[in-house]
């Protein structure tokens, strides 16, 4: 017969089992997910992408400045080089002339603000960079802090699997199967202790004769209550 302090000391050994399951499991997330290198990453790139866009942006506003400089040049050496004489194609040619010279100072408006802004972006590039380096110096570091965990916390873990296989190794598989069972079921606490004639797993008295079959320790008592099974002070 297993006794219920076997059971208790099981249950132990299963709490440090579940609190280092638990870390390696944290740590291993961290791991794969937890860093800030990935998202300076995108950030970086999608900047990286907008400067590309806004310089194709900027060549071809400038080829359109260039040639609408020209065809400004050519109008006035039309309008004042003597040639044309009659008044109302003088004044349309006016006209014109006056128009382009709006295009191009619209052009280098626009060509202005563009070059501002990929200058801000490459200023914003050159900042996120330096954090970027920061980070996987910073990131470097951590991962090798928890490839170290995760190592350590897995020989522990190694250990306290063994404790438990010799453990396990004497009870009987019925009452085994029951305290799983029970593990599951109540919120990972099996087995409690009995204090001032208190289930310490529910909190409920119990009866005079199942304290009193708790102390003799002779054979497992259930709480009345929650199930669980219950072990005397000793
Ligand atoms: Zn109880």
């Amino acid at each position: 017969m297993t006794s219920a302090k076997q059971m208790f000391a099981l249950q132990e050994l299963d709490i440090i089992l579940d609190r280092i399951q638990g870390d390696q499991a944290k740590a291993e997330y961290e791991l794969n997910n937890g860093h800030a290198v990935g998202t300076l990453e995108s950030e970086l790139q999608r900047d990286t992408e907008w400067i590309q866009e806004s310089e194709l942006q900027q060549k071809a506003s400038k080829l359109e400045a260039a040639s609408q400089k020209e065809r400004s040049v050519s109008l006035n050496s039309q309008l004042y080089g003597g040639e044309i004489t009659n008044p109302r194609d003088l004044e349309s040619l006016e006209r014109e002339a006056a128009n382009v010279l709006k295009l191009v100072e619209q052009h280098e408006t626009d060509l202005s603000e563009i070059n501002e802004k990929i200058e801000e972006a490459q200023t914003r590039k050159v900042k996120l960079e330096a954090k970027l380096g920061d980070a996987r110096t910073t990131w470097e570091a951590r991962q090798a802090e928890l490839e170290a965990a995760i190592k350590e916390l897995g020989a522990k873990r190694a250990g306290f699997e063994g404790q438990r296989s010799k453990l396990t190794e004497g009870l009987d598989p019925t009452s085994l199967k029951h305290y799983e069972i029970l593990r599951k079921s109540k919120g990972g606490v099996a087995v409690c202790k009995v204090e001032r004639g208190l289930c310490q797993g529910c909190r409920m008295s119990l009866p005079t004769h199942q304290q009193q079959r708790v102390r003799n320790g002779q054979q497992t008592v259930l709480c009345s209550s929650c199930g669980r099974m219950l072990i005397g002070l000793s």
